[in-house]
């Protein structure tokens, strides 16, 4: 029999629906590889007794004939999704101790689904960084780090530890948050599927906030399929959180037909930076050829504001940052760090609890929000955010989805654009446009960088049109056929 732990979501269900596996025996051979899994720091909390309970009652209610559409899969979730009495830290020290008394409303739909918790992941601090180098547990190894090499590669980030247990075959697929890129880079480094819904697709709630005009949860995975499969658990209107959106779920996998003949996709000629990398460019005009072939019509189109979507991201991003993390005061949860007084302890709290680039971005976005500067920079931003949005919707009048790369580079070493923070924030340069607009966008993992390294194209689609999108990734898949498995790869059953 395939290795359990080699299986997509869609494969695993079909085996669980013949009766040739259990949910039981799906989980043991995660709990299992998740064990052998140490140096990749992927997990801050493991959960394996929890994951085996639950396998049991998914197991239970298969014999009742009760089956949902995640019933008996073992997924990891993202250290910033609230798990009921499960250490909850958000990649930081100031969550120590952190035991919420509720579920986030992601997680509870894909646990009525059927799902199965094997543990929380590592993740950058508050979701900010790409590359998981600041979280407060260690960096998260890429599991393509060459055998032997000197420093370890990064994941991406921030969703770095559910990228890296979904590429090394340690969970099934996992939860991600995407709030500049944050699902789809470390999905691109990672060489797997990386989904951000549109703003509004899956609901906020219990999801520690970092910027909340823009953050997303979505689902990380090993193929598209698995991508609709999870993204349709987790979906759906939720009262508790005003900016969810009441739209029907449809059924995502089904919009899978593999036909899009006849679709239009936008290449954008503002994606075309300077000093991109030749083999990014080139994988790009691949994947305009495969859609092509596909029948597909691809028509050049302008974003002409793209230039300014950095800029305006790290504005807007740390400006809600600083506004989000203001909760965190040594009284309410968490890290206490006394003092001789109030102020004081809240001081010691917050420069013991936080980490540098938590800080840099309290820092900022406290200053873009001060009286004397926010209609400069904040109201500014907000403006030109509007202008970004409008240029995607010029170019839907003409096209049905969009094809860019995910990233300007494949994955990097420790250490590498360290030092320089506007080094680091350029990674984001093709995500961060689409959550500046609410869109949806999915990294596919595509072909493979010189040095053997996994590279992911982006498609953005329509507001709510996960469909199409998916339609589209489905065939690039296809096409590109990647099959390639990284050096690490966990070893279950
Ligand atoms: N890398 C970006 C940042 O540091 C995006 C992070 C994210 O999407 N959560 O803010």
């Amino acid at each position: 029999m395939t290795e359990l732990t080699h299986l997509t979501l869609a494969e695993a269900r079909d085996l669980l629906a013949k009766g040739e596996t259990s949910a039981r025996e799906l989980t043991a051979a995660h709990v299992k590889a998740i064990e052998g899994a140490g140096e990749l720091n992927a997990l801050i909390t493991q959960t394996p007794e929890k994951a085996l309970t639950m396998a049991d009652a998914s197991d239970e209610r298969r014999r009742k004939g009760e089956v949902g559409a995640m019933e008996g899969l073992p997924i990891a979730i993202k250290d910033l999704f609230c798990t009921e009495g499960v250490l909850t830290t958000a990649g930081s020290h100031i969550l120590d101790g952190f035991k919420p008394n509720y579920e986030s409303s992601v997680t509870a739909n894909l646990w009525d689904a059927g799902a199965v918790m094997l543990g929380k992941l590592n993740m950058d601090e508050f979701a900010m960084g790409s590359a998981n180098i600041t979280s407060y547990y260690g960096n998260v190894r890429n599991p393509w780090t060459p055998e032997g090499a000197d420093k370890p590669l990064v994941p991406g980030g921030s969703s770095g530890g559910s990228a890296a247990v979904v590429a090394a075959r340690v969970a099934m697929a996992a939860t991600g948050t995407d709030t500049g890129g944050s699902i789809r880079q470390p999905a691109s480094f990672c060489g797997i599927v990386g989904l951000k819904p549109t703003y509004g697709r899956c609901s906020r709630w219990g999801i520690v906030a970092f910027a909340s005009s823009l953050d997303q949860a979505g689902p990380m995975t090993r193929s598209v399929r698995d991508a609709a499969i999870m993204l349709g658990a987790m979906a759906g209107h939720d009262p508790k959180d005003s900016t969810s959106v009441n739209v029907p779920v449809p059924d995502y996998e089904a919009a899978l037909t593999g036909d899009i003949r006849g679709l239009r996709i936008g290449v954008p000629a503002e994606y075309r930076m300077e000093g991109m990398p030749e083999e990014i460019e080139r994988l790009w005009q691949e994947g305009i050829t495969w859609l092509k072939a596909a029948g597909a019509e691809i028509v050049d189109i302008s974003l002409p504001h793209t230039k300014y979507a950095l800029p305006t991201y790290y504005i807007v991003a740390p400006a809600e940052a600083s506004s989000n993390l203001a909760r965190y005061d040594g009284v309410r949860y968490g890290l206490r760090v006394e003092g001789e007084s109030l102020d004081e302890m809240y001081e010691n709290t917050r420069g013991e609890g936080f980490g540098a680039e938590v800080k840099r971005r309290v820092l900022i976005g406290t200053y873009v929000l001060s009286a004397g500067y926010y209609d400069a920079y904040y109201n500014k931003a907000r403006q030109v955010r509007t202008l970004i949005l409008q240029d995607f919707q010029d170019a839907y009048q003409k096209v049905d989805a969009i094809l860019t790369p995910t990233a300007p580079s494949a994955a990097f070493a420790v250490g590498e654009n360290m030092d320089d923070p506007v080094q680091m924030y350029l990674n984001d340069i093709f995500t961060v446009p689409v959550n500046l607009a609410g869109l949806p966008g999915i990294s596919v993992p595509a072909g493979l960088s010189a040095g053997g390294l996994p590279l992911g194209l982006q498609i953005i689609g329509r507001a709510f049109d996960e469909e199409t999108l998916l339609r589209v990734a489905g065939v690039l898949e296809e096409a590109a056929g990647f099959d390639a498995l990284p050096p690490f790869c966990g070893k279950g059953a």
